[in-house]
C-alpha cells in the first residue's frame, strides 16, 4: 500500500489550536496574550493545561486557576509542546486490537521528547520547549502510519522484530515511504519552521559530520534530537546494545559526556517520563528498570565485542562501531570494560564476581546457609596457545564459559577469575551436589571437541578445586572459602590434572578432603 500524499489530512489531524500555536512558535513578535487567546478557543485543552501547570512536573508553587497566569508561567514554547502532547496523546489512545502498539509508539515519542528536554536543560538553557517539541514530532510518521493503516503497520513492526530488519526498510517496502520521511512531510504540511525538519533530518548523520555543522541554534537542536533519538531507541527497542553504544558515542562526541553523565541523563529521562505519565497518558510500566536495561545492553555489547575479536562482526555493527582498523571503538571498549561482564566470554568478570561474592558470603552467614565455590583452571593452556595460536586459545576459553553456564542452575554465578581460570559460586549446595556438578563439568569439558580454522579439533581438560562452607560464621570466612578452593585446585593440579578435589570446610576452619578422583 502506498501512502497518498494528497491525503495527508487523513493523518494525525492536529486540532486547530495546536496548528495555530505551532505557526506562532518561532515568531518573536507574538505576545503572550495572543497565545492565551488561541488556547482559550479549546476548553478541553485549556483544562489540561491548567492541570499541567499545577502538576508536580511543572509545579507552580501555589495553585493556578487562571489561564493568563499559566501561560505566563510556562512560556509560549512550553505551552505549545504541552498542547501538542495533549492532542497527540488523544490521537494515540485508541482501544481495541492495536491499543498496545499505539501505547508503545506513543511512549517512545514521549521518552524521546523528555530526553531532549533534559539534554537542553543541561546544555542549551532556554531551548527546552523547542527541544521537546522537535523530538516529539521527529518520528510522528510512526503514529501517522499506525493511524492510517493499523493492521498493515502492526505487520510491519512485527516483521522488523521477527526478521531483524530495520523498521525503516520494512515500512518502505510496505508503504513506499518510511516513517522518518513521512514525519518530515507532515512537518512541512503543518508549516513548521525549517530548522525543525533540518534537525530531524540530520540527526542520523555520522558524529563527525554533525560536529562540523556551524555553531548555531539549529545545530543545538540537531545534536539534541540526535542524542534523544538514541536514548528513546535504548529505552524502547530491544536488543539495546547498539543504541547504547551509539548513545555513548554521540554523548561523548557532541556533548563531551562521560559515562557517568550518560547514566545521570538516563535516570533523569526515566524520572521525567514517569512523572508526566498521567499528564501525557503514557504507560511507563512498559519501560524496564534502568539496571535491567543496562545489563541487556551490556550483554549484547559483550557478544559484539567478542565477535569483533573473531572477525565475524555483522555488517550493521561494522559501520557504526568500528574504527578504521576494524577494532571496536575505544569508547565502547571502555564501556564493556566498565560493565560487569567479561568481554571475551560474556560471563561475569572478576570485579563483578568479587562484589557478588562479598554479598553472597554475608547473606550466607546471616542465614546460616551453605555456600559452595569451585575454582576451575584449564590444564596446560599455554601449550594450546603455543600450538594453535592465541585466537584458537580464545575460542577454547569461550567454549569453556559456555559449558559452565549451561551446567549450572539459574542463580549460580559463573565468572572469569582471570586468564584461563573460572569460578562458580553456588547457593545452598549439598556436598554431594557440589561434587556431582564439578564432576559433570570436568567430564563435559573433556568431551568437547573445539574446531580450529583450517581443520582439526582442540581437546582440553580442566582441573577443579572446590570448597563447601557449612553455616559459616567467623569474620574471615569469605577469605577462607577462597583459600580452601584455591588450594584444592592446586592439589588437583599436583595430583595429575583433569580431576576434581573438593574440601568440606567446617565453621571452625578445620578442613577435610571430601572428594578426590
Ligand atoms: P596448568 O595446567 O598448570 O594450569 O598450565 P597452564 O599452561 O594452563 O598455565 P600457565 O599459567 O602456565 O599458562 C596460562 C596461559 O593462559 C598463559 C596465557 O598466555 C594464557 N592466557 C591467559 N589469558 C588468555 C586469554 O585471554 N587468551 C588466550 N588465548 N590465552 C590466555
Ligand atoms: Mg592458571
Ligand atoms: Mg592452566
Amino acid at each position: 500500500m502506498i501512502v497518498d500524499f494528497t491525503k495527508l489530512n487523513r493523518l494525525p489531524s492536529l486540532p486547530v489550536v495546536a496548528i495555530r500555536l505551532l505557526e506562532k512558535f518561532t515568531d518573536p513578535n507574538v505576545a503572550l496574550p495572543e497565545i492565551v487567546r488561541i488556547v482559550q478557543t479549546d476548553p478541553a485543552i485549556t483544562a489540561k493545561l491548567l492541570r499541567a501547570v499545577n502538576s508536580a512536573q511543572y509545579g507552580a508553587g501555589r495553585p493556578v486557576s487562571d489561564l493568563n497566569r499559566a501561560v505566563n508561567l510556562l512560556g509560549k514554547k512550553a505551552v505549545t509542546s504541552l498542547v501538542l502532547c495533549f492532542s497527540l496523546s488523544e490521537e494515540s489512545m485508541c482501544r481495541g486490537a492495536f491499543a498496545s502498539l499505539y501505547k508503545s509508539v506513543w511512549l517512545q515519542s514521549i521518552v524521546q521528547a523528555s530526553a531532549a528536554e533534559q539534554i537542553a536543560r543541561r546544555h542549551f538553557r532556554g531551548m527546552e520547549g523547542e527541544a521537546f517539541t522537535i523530538a516529539l514530532l521527529a518520528d510522528i510518521g510512526r503514529l501517522a502510519m499506525l493511524k492510517t493503516a493499523p493492521q498493515e503497520y502492526a505487520a510491519v513492526v512485527d516483521r522488523s522484530a521477527r526478521e531483524g530488519l530495520s523498521l525503516e526498510q520494512c515500512e518502505e517496502e510496505a508503504f513506499g515511504i518510511d516513517h522518518r520521511r513521512l514525519s518530515l512531510a507532515l512537518l512541512n504540511h503543518w508549516n513548521l519552521p525549517k530548522r525543525f525538519s533540518n534537525a530531524i533530518c540530520r540527526r542520523t548523520s555520522a558524529p563527525d559530520q554533525l560536529a562540523s555543522l556551524p555553531a548555531d541554534e539549529e545545530r543545538a537542536m540537531t545534536f539534541t534530537t540526535a542524542l534523544a533519538t538514541t536514548i528513546a531507541d535504548y529505552f524502547c527497542i530491544s536488543p539495546r546494545g547498539l543504541s547504547f553504544a551509539l548513545m555513548a558515542d554521540l554523548g561523548a562526541e557532541l556533548f563531551g559526556m562521560t559515562p557517568d553523565n550518560i547514566d545521570a541523563l538516563l535516570k533523569e529521562t526515566d524520572r521525567a517520563v514517569k512523572s508526566t505519565s498521567e499528564l501525557f497518558e503514557t504507560d511507563p510500566s512498559q519501560l524496564g528498570s534502568p539496571t535491567d536495561l543496562m545489563a541487556e545492553a551490556m550483554e549484547q555489547l559483550c557478544a559484539i565485542a567478542s565477535s569483533v575479536h573473531d572477525g565475524q562482526t555483522e555488517a550493521s555493527v561494522r559501520s557504526r562501531l568500528l574504527d578504521e582498523n576494524g577494532q571496536l571503538k575505544q569508547r565502547i571498549q571502555d564501556l564493556v570494560q566498565r560493565s560487569c561482564l567479561d568481554a571475551l566470554t560474556g560471563v561475569f568478570n572478576r570485579g563483578s564476581f568479587d562484589e557478588q561474592f562479598t554479598l553472597a558470603t554475608a547473606d550466607a552467614m546471616i542465614k546460616h546457609d551453605e555456600l559452595g565455590l569451585l575454582f576451575l583452571d584449564a590444564d596446560h593452556f599455554k601449550k594450546i596457545n603455543d600450538e594453535y595460536g592465541h585466537p584458537a586459545g580464545d575460542a577454547v576459553l569461550k567454549r569453556l564459559a559456555t559449558v559452565l553456564t549451561s551446567a549450572v542452575r539459574e542463580g549460580d554465578i559463573v565468572a572469569r577469575y582471570g586468564g584461563e581460570e573460572f569460578v562458580v559460586l553456588l547457593n545452598k549446595p549439598s556436598l554431594a551436589g557440589l561434587e556431582s556438578l564439578a564432576e559433570r563439568i570436568r567430564a563435559a569439558v573433556e568431551a568437547e571437541r573445539i574446531p580450529v580454522d583450517g581443520g582439526g579439533v582442540i581437546r582440553v581438560t580442566i582441573s577443579i578445586g572446590g570448597a563447601l562452607f557449612v553455616a559459616p560464621h567467623s569474620d574471615d570466612t569469605p577469605g577462607n572459602l577462597l583459600v580452601a578452593a584455591d588450594s584444592a585446585l592446586y592439589e588437583a593440579k599436583d595430583s595429575g590434572r583433569n580431576r576434581v578435589l573438593i574440601r568440606h570446610v567446617h565453621q571452625c576452619g578445620s578442613e577435610m578432603t571430601a572428594s578426590d578422583r
